[in-house]
């Protein structure tokens, strides 16, 4: 008899955007006319930049001859375009990355889902609350956690980000080995300053414990003073991982491309004590997992470093926060208070009420879709996000609707 992981029998059924398609469903049903707007889910909606098409057209004509043709490439990703992100995104800034540290893959998702797979069953959790569900769903499938009980899963620290604290989780009063941040974060949109970053640098070393550090919505930090990478942080080289993506950066989330740095100073511990290189363990799995990113996807994501690429990926960014501004003002002017969106595509909106009664509230009477905070745990209740990934037009629009509908109340 061939028995399940019941480690899955725990998780929650992925409830949130299956429940949110089922009630615009049946809306769209109901009210067939209706063009609805959707604000929800955090999908990019404008074409590649031209220069990374020009790129991706090029190396698919160098896959159509054999003197230029390329099979599997390097599981970790081409030094072509691991140089450009070491000295780019790094480098550039301070941050004394390698391009051998930087680990190329689909997608940041699969990343920050299958890193934990590292780390011994009975490691020490901590996510962020609310949260980018990945973090939580994978340890859940790992076995790490208990039952899911009021809200939470047993087993693991939840880190509160909520109006008390600005949106910046304190550290763990318990030890923990593992810690994941998010900034600029998914779904407050806050980021964090440089101050506020270093005590958890500081925590990491203290307890040789790691941080997961999903920078996947860096592309959108205006204020040069803040980081834009957990390796600004002195030290943080030997107690971080950080996890990046072109898909928010460059618009490639149908197009799959991201990469995950892991300082060749990182360490973790056996059941000894004895120190273990991190950057080993995930060269090793991803050798052992995965074929690496296709050539031709490569090539694109390498002609966001151009100047040409910089400047289109930055229009888009540009664009998209246009949009959060738009957002956070007309909900601003309607006596809500709002946080994110200055340094992020997601504006995270304190609805004072239920977060599906408000949802509910802004389908039917708006027709305008947004996401219940209450589906990114339990520090969500009584929010809601709102993306910013659509048409300006269709933003306008969903404000309008939205402020007649609250108006009206
Ligand atoms: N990390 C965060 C915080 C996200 O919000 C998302 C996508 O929404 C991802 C990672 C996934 O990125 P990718 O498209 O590279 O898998």
């Amino acid at each position: 008899m061939i028995r399940m992981n019941e480690n899955y029998l725990k998780l929650q059924a992925s409830y949130l955007f299956s429940e949110i398609a089922k009630r615009v469903n049946a809306y769209q049903e109901k009210n067939p006319d209706q063009k609805i707007i959707r604000l929800g889910i955090g999908d990019v909606t404008r074409a590649l930049p031209a220069t990374c098409i020009e790129a991706f057209h090029k190396a698919v004509d160098e896959m159509a001859q054999d003197a230029t043709f390329r099979g599997y490439g390097p599981e970790q990703g081409y030094a072509f375009l691991r140089e450009k992100i070491a000295e780019s995104d790094f480098r550039s800034r301070g941050a004394d990355i390698s391009a051998d540290e930087v680990f190329i893959s689909d997608g940041a998702k699969c990343d920050t889902g299958n890193f934990q797979e590292l780390f011994a069953l009975d490691t020490r959790i901590a996510v962020p609350d609310p949260v980018y569900p990945v973090y939580v769903d994978t340890n859940v499938m790992a076995g790490r956690t208990a039952a899911w009980k009021e809200g939470r899963y047993e087993g693991l620290v939840y880190l509160e980000s909520t109006d008390a604290n600005d949106y910046i989780p304190t550290l763990p009063k318990e030890k923990v080995d593992v810690i994941y941040l998010c900034f600029p974060n998914n779904p407050t949109g806050r980021t964090v300053t440089k101050d506020q970053l270093r005590p958890w640098v500081d925590y990491a070393r203290e307890h040789r414990a790691l941080i997961l550090y999903d920078a996947a919505y860096v592309a959108f930090i205006r204020d040069d003073s803040l980081p834009q990478s957990i390796y600004e942080i002195a030290g943080a080289q030997e107690v971080a991982v950080e996890f990046r993506s072109f898909s928010k950066t460059a618009g490639f989330t149908g197009t799959r491309c991201a990469y995950t740095v892991i300082p060749r100073r990182c360490q973790v511990y056996d059941s000894q004590g004895s120190p273990h290189s991190l950057h080993a363990l995930w060269d090793r799995r991803q050798s052992t997992k995965f074929n690496g990113v296709s050539y031709p996807i490569q090539r694109a994501a390498e002609a966001v470093f151009s100047p040409a690429g910089q400047r289109q990926v930055r229009e888009l960014s540009d664009y998209y926060l246009a949009n959060a501004a738009l957002i956070r003002e007309a909900l601003g002017k309607l006596g809500f208070k709002c946080v994110g969106g200055d340094h992020a595509p997601y504006v995270w909106v304190k609805a004072n009420m239920d977060s599906w009664k408000f949802f509910d509230l802004l389908l039917q009477k708006a027709g305008v879709v947004c996401t219940p905070g209450g589906g990114f745990g339990r520090c969500g209740e009584g929010y809601i996000r709102f993306s910013a990934f659509n048409s300006q037009a269709n933003i306008e629009l969903a404000l309008q609707r939205v402020s007649a509908a609250l108006r009206s109340l």
